[in-house]
């Protein structure tokens, strides 16, 4: 799927120096025909000349298409909102994406954190119950605390934000090459099933004087993946959050999991292996940039 990039028509020139809420740039592969399609089908994709980084134009037209994004959505919603176009992915409070009670997730006392663990715990109690299981057994008798507590670890990423996750670690430096760091593992939570999708992600970008410490790049995915996730918004989320951090000349998120869900259950494709990406900036509009990157990853 990520090959058939490669064999795409010919695209214009295309950099993009800011973060944008343009839904066409963050368009994951989720099917590389779909994506040709609504690449042909968006006049946003093939500006009349090329766009450089930093014209004001650009800014202009951005927003300008991103104000009638908007305004086309409400109040008619003629497509569903996608939590990654609609919001920056850091909103005020700096939680990126944050769940509806993360903030209270964050700013819990001791004793209010032991509260939600046994309320979980009662939770799963109800669960073990209704499957049939007998929860005074011994084996089971400390589960529910257990589980909650496991659940809680899970979803932590909640509780990060993209400032602390960087803190310090954004340099100026005159190095404008690619920088990947690949095999990255991650373990996430499809928010479908409840159950784990785990595997790696590898994450790219080229710099525009700014650099991050490369074990940021490790860490933003951790924070990412322990939320309730699809992975096709995790991949996004990654890459616009670089973006938005480093305003690099380019970013490139590719993610390869396996999903519980659909391995140990229904059609039982144990083998099968889940391939999302997102490529923003010159990695999008640029073929031999996007080829470097693919030939480095070993997948071509
Ligand atoms: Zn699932």
């Amino acid at each position: 799927m990520v090959a058939a990039h490669l064999n795409g028509e010919k695209r214009p020139v295309r950099e993009l120096d800011q973060t944008t809420t343009d839904p066409d740039i963050v368009d994951s592969s989720a099917g590389a025909k779909k994506q040709k399609t609504d690449e042909a089908n968006d006049p946003i994709e093939e500006p009349e000349e090329p766009i450089s980084a930093d014209s004001a134009h650009v800014k202009e037209s951005l927003s300008t298409v991103r104000d009638d994004f908007v305004r086309d959505l409400t109040p008619l919603q003629t497509r569903p909102v996608k939590v990654c176009t609609l919001n920056p992915p850091v909103d005020t409070d700096g939680l990126s994406w944050p769940s509806k009670g993360a903030r209270a997730r964050i700013e819990q006392t001791p004793e209010e954190a032991k509260a939600r663990e046994l309320r979980i715990a009662g939770a799963v109690k109800t669960i073990l119950t209704e499957l049939g299981e007998d929860v005074e057994r011994e084996g089971l008798l400390e589960t529910p605390e257990r589980y909650a507590r496991a659940m809680l670890y899970f979803t932590k990423g909640y509780e990060d934000n993209m400032r602390d996750v960087i803190k310090r670690a954004v340099f100026e430096e005159n190095h404008d090459e690619m920088v990947i760091v690949r095999d990255i593992e991650i373990y996430s939570l499809c928010e479908h099933h409840l159950v784990p999708f785990f595997g790696k992600a590898h994450i790219a970008y080229i710099p525009n004087k700014r650099v991050v410490g490369l074990s940021k790049l490790a860490r933003l995915a951790e924070m990412y993946s322990r939320r309730l996730q699809v992975q096709e918004r995790l991949t996004k989320q990654i890459a616009m959050a670089l973006l938005e951090i480093l305003k690099p000349r380019g970013v490139a998120v590719v993610i390869e999991a396996t999903h519980m869900c659909m391995v140990s259950r229904g059609v039982q494709k144990t083998g099968s292996l889940t391939i999302t990406s997102c490529m923003l900036g010159c990695f999008r509009g640029q073929q031999k940039t996007r080829e470097e990157f693919l030939t480095l990853l070993g997948r071509k």
